[in-house]
């Protein structure tokens, strides 16, 4: 079995050098969180599948594009 992994580009919030997390990656739940956390703020999203952005659709989040659901 083969894990999957989603390499989205994260957002540069601020410098924080005390993490220990230079060069990690996101993992896939990290990252449909923060999709979902952002959607549901009213944010434009980046979709996980597609080059589309999520939009927050009844506390779910929803690809304008592909049609994907985060909830
Ligand atoms: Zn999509």
């Amino acid at each position: 079995m083969t894990t999957a992994v989603l390499n989205i580009p994260r957002r540069r919030v601020s410098r924080d050098g005390c993490s220990g997390g230079r060069g990690r990656r996101a993992t896939l739940e990290e990252s449909l969180g923060a999709t979902l956390v952002s959607a549901r703020a009213g944010e434009p999203a980046d979709c996980p599948l597609c080059p589309g952005t999520m939009r927050a659709a009844d506390g779910s989040a929803v690809c304008d594009s592909c049609g994907s659901t985060l909830s």
